[in-house]
């Protein structure tokens, strides 16, 4: 049987920095349902974050005032502990990731270039032009090579294996060849990413199904704040591609139907650049009282911005609106619509990525640490997966060399394949039912229609019983229609439905038993926040075939919460 010492399920940024920062005498090897390029990471656009101060209105930042912002912009929510290790971190990491060769881009005194965004006191998102995530993953790829790191590419990940109260390893479906199998592992980090795509209108990848996520919470471990699902303000119109806030960093207007820049009208001050929960719902506000166009829409204005300007520093945003919309921003304001962007919750880890679960750990978007607390702050998901991506592997290491481990016997491994083997032969008995892709799709339809930017009880409730038929005719009547197992799609979707179910019911049960508003959660019925009883985080086990609510305080290092405004 395929063993490792340390295996990384996730070849984005966050699997990536955990890879090359686990020791190099130990097996390291990294799984990946795409090449790892194909990562959701490589689409990010406007930048990552640290109080470098090059910008000449920054001169007076510090990795403290970017704390500070962070932990304002998530509500109060994030562990301020974890807040202020990432911000501490972000100004070596930077230079670390310059020194390794990101082509940031630059300010004429040669200094990283950085540009103005949401929620932040200061100009502190260091970028490559809108491709920054790009060159940030071509660059640890490369290094990953240099390292020689085993990856296994269009492996999906199925199960996480857990024995004698310690992780063992995975079980694994090879979509080139069709098996299902198990692979050994002494530490199994996560960095799987987010689940957007339970969302009919999301910026993400179709790979982003968030199962790395419901695996964990199947094998026991806690998932956090699941109830906090972040929308983006700016996604192209219909096409939900995303357009990088760095386009209002740069200087963009939103315009309304009656030409007006209406952020006027919700943060006085900092207009476009107030956080993305107040700016998207402003947007959905302003559609739904009828100032958008054609009932779906407002407008990003970059025109003022001048040529120069969007070609140099927008590149990727003035091709999108080219190939996908037939518009030049040059010339024409961009139509645009919120739409589910990032996931501020995920597998509960504190700040070394340990879980419950000795020998697992977790990072990037899959994991909740918690910095992002109930609203992310632009720029700082990159961060977050390189910093906690780099501890991850760091700790897993550690573990792997500190430890005398019980390994579980080769009929453990087995029976685990074994129990994949027949479902899918279930599925396949059936020779009619329902068809997994017409359930994913009502799941979405449900998510975000009772589940998005603005919720209320009975919404909530009836989002509940409707995700719950959608399990029982999942369970009862999916089948598989096709028989080759050779990159079945069917098949991916069948074995991750499961998981994406899980994930929705979480995020629903959260959502419904959190009467406050924080953040991206904002409850119609509840309108405002109640540090009193909702300073804490959500947790959710699954125990005895069920999920179970329970919370944690908040760590509060230096600052109190006071009321948000911007
Ligand atoms: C369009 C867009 C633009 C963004 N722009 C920015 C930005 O400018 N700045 C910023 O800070 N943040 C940005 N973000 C957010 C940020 O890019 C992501 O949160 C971050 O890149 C996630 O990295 P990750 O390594 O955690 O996961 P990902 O990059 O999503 O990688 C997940 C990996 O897990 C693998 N995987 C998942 N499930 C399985 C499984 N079951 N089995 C095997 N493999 C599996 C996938 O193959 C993939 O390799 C953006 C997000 C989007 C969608």
């Amino acid at each position: 049987m395929l063993a490792h010492d340390i295996l990384i399920v996730g070849g984005g940024l966050a699997g990536l920095a955990a890879a090359l920062q686990a020791d190099p005498s130990l097996s390291v090897a990294l799984i990946s349902r795409v090449h790892p390029l194909r990562s959701h990471s490589v689409a990010a656009q406007g930048g990552i974050n640290a109080a470098l101060g090059n910008h000449p209105e920054g001169r007076d930042d510090s990795w403290e005032k970017h704390a500070y912002d962070t932990i304002k912009g998530s509500d109060f929510l994030a562990d301020q502990d974890a807040a202020e290790l990432l911000c501490r971190e972000a100004i070596p990491m930077i230079y670390e990731l310059e020194k390794l060769g990101v082509p940031f881009s630059r300010f004429p005194g040669g200094v990283i270039a950085q540009r103005p965004f949401g929620g932040a006191g200061f100009p502190r998102t260091c970028y490559a032009a809108d491709r920054t995530g790009l060159v940030i993953m071509h660059t640890l790829y490369e290094q990953a090579w240099r390292r020689r790191i085993k990856i296994y590419s269009e492996w999906l990940v199925v199960k996480l294996l857990a024995d004698h109260g310690i992780c063992q390893g995975v079980v694994v479906y090879d979509l080139t060849t069709g098996q299902i199998f198990s692979v050994k592992a002494k530490a199994v980090i996560f960095a799987t990413g987010g689940y957007g795509r339970v969302y009919l209108r999301t910026t993400n990848a179709y790979i982003n199904h968030g199962s790395g996520i419901g695996i964990a919470y199947k094998a026991g471990v806690p998932i956090k704040d699941m109830e906090f699902v972040q929308f983006h303000p700016t996604s192209l119109a219909n096409k939900n591609i995303l357009i990088t806030e760095g386009a209002r960093g740069e200087g963009g207007y939103l315009i309304n139907r009656h030409g007006r820049r209406f952020m006027i009208d919700y943060a006085p001050q900092a207009m476009e650049l107030a956080p993305r929960d107040i700016v998207a719902r402003a947007i959905q506000t302003e559609i739904d009282r009828g100032n958008g166009f054609e009932g779906e829409y407002v407008l990003l204005d970059l025109r003022h911005l001048g040529p120069e300007k969007i070609k140099k520093r927008l590149p990727s945003v003035r091709e999108i609106c080219l190939h996908f919309a037939g518009l030049d921003p040059i010339e024409k304001p961009i139509p645009i619509q919120p739409a589910q962007h990032y996931s501020m919750g995920g597998i509960a880890v504190n700040i070394k990525g340990e879980t419950t679960l000795p020998g697992f750990y977790a990072a990037g978007e899959c994991a909740c640490v918690s910095v992002h607390g109930a609203n992310r702050l632009g720029g700082n998901s990159l961060l977050e997966t390189i910093v906690f991506g780099k501890i991850a592997g760091h700790e897993a290491s550690k573990y792997v060399k500190g430890s005398h481990l019980r390994e579980s016997t080769s009929q453990f491994f087995e029976g685990e394949v074994k129990k994949v083997e027949e479902k899918i032969d279930e599925w396949r008995r059936r020779s009619h039912g329902e068809k997994v892709h017409q359930l994913l799709n009502r799941l979405k339809v449900v998510m975000s229609e009772k589940v998005g930017i603005f919720r209320q009880e009975k919404d909530l409730v009836q989002a509940l019983e409707e995700i719950r038929s959608l399990r029982e005719a999942y369970e009862k009547k999916g089948y598989l229609a096709g028989h080759c197992r050779r990159f079945s799609q069917e098949m991916v979707n069948m074995l991750e439905f499961d998981y994406m179910l899980d994930l929705c019911e979480v995020i629903t049960l959260g959502a419904l038993a959190r009467r406050e508003t924080r953040g991206s959660h904002y409850r119609l019925d509840y309108p405002e926040r109640n540090d009193q009883e909702w300073l804490k985080h959500t947790l959710v086990t699954y125990q005895d075939g069920r999920p179970v609510l329970s919370y944690e305080p908040v760590k509060i290092t230096r600052y109190s919460p006071v009321t948000r405004t911007y």
